[in-house]
């Protein structure tokens, strides 16, 4: 199990955590102005690197490290 003691310095601490689950459809408008703005708190994270390698071993829903679902199965596809 990777470590995750890297959330005590997460640049999402203190936001509203539904910003990072966006509902709807993936490709409906609502739903990428949501996944952008927690795109925007993650790209300001130190602890982004971290939280993408979390999110990737564990399939989780949401935006995390910066990147969607959608995004990190491309990534697991891709082998990275
Ligand atoms: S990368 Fe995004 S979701 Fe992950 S800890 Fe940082 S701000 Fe939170």
């Amino acid at each position: 199990m990777r470590e995750t003691n890297w959330r005590a310095s997460a640049g999402c601490r203190g936001s509203d955590p539904e910003l990072f689950f966006p509902i709807g459809s993936g490709t409906s408008f609502a739903t990428l102005a949501q996944s952008d703005a927690a795109k925007a708190v993650c790209g300001r994270c130190p602890v982004a690197r971290e939280c993408l390698e979390w999110a990737l071993d564990v399939a989780v829903e949401g935006v995390w490290g910066g990147t969607t679902e959608t995004e990190r199965r491309a990534i697991r596809r891709r082998g990275a």
